[in-house]
């Protein structure tokens, strides 16, 4: 396999390790992120393909590396990290699990969609009620949940202290931060989730946003225009 990240070239050929694939969906360019372990169980975090072609490329990339889902993982209910949650339940059988203040704005996305002439029906309701008592596991894998709001009601992020990377949804870019001016956002919210939840982690950590490429905490607290140290 095409290690897709050179941050893991050496990591990805030990046992024991969580791997992560990522694929961008849609057209907001959103991240769709594979975890699985030796086991080969894995999770899918934010579904958010459209359309047969982009549904096909996931479905390939299980069957070819006989990956075994067994849950699906919303960091936050906007549409681009939905629009495809229907297609994995159906396929795999799988449960949605997310924070309960995001089933509100699931609900909301078929009205929301259309106004980027989007079709989102039936959108799937949340089956696990996540927080941060919560563990999100697969094979011999654990994931920590952390309480990130501000971009949206509900976000959550998905850490690994042992593999020391994190699963962001949008709360934190490459040198930026996620939007505060949809509904249920709030900058002063989102900047304390930052400062509080994630920079707060070791400074080696991997982050692995909603969009665009993966950065780490150290780079974003020096490099991170929208987070100025000491505001
Ligand atoms: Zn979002
Ligand atoms: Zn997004």
């Amino acid at each position: 396999m095409v290690p897709d990240f050179p941050i893991f070239l050496s990591l990805l050929n030990e046992k024991n390790m969580i791997k992560i694939k990522r694929f961008s969906y849609n057209l907001f360019q959103t991240n769709t992120y594979v975890l699985y372990d030796e086991t080969n169980e894995c999770i899918i975090i934010d579904a958010g393909m459209e359309g047969p072609m982009e549904e096909k490329e996931i479905e390939n990339y299980i069957t070819a590396n006989h990956l075994k889902p067994v849950l699906l993982v919303n960091t936050h209910g906007h549409i681009d990290h939905i629009l495809g949650n229907n297609f994995m339940v159906q396929k795999y059988r799988l449960k949605l699990a997310a924070h309960k203040d995001t089933e509100p704005i699931i609900s909301r996305a078929p009205v929301y969609a259309q106004t980027f002439g989007i079709i989102i029906e039936n959108p799937k309701s949340i089956d696990i009620f996540l927080d941060e008592k919560s563990e999100v596991k697969f094979g011999n894998s654990k994931l920590k949940v952390l309480f990130t709001p501000g971009h949206a009601d509900g976000s959550l992020c998905f850490y690994s202290p042992k593999d020391k990377f994190i699963i962001v949804g949008d709360v934190l870019f490459y040198q930026s931060i996620g939007r505060t001016d949809l509904p249920t956002g709030n900058y002063e919210v989102l900047q304390k989730s930052i400062w509080e939840k994630l920079f707060t982690l070791p400074d080696e950590t991997v982050v692995f946003p909603g969009h665009g490429p993966e950065t780490t905490i150290s780079y974003e607290k020096i490099n991170n225009p929208f987070v100025a140290i000491g505001s």
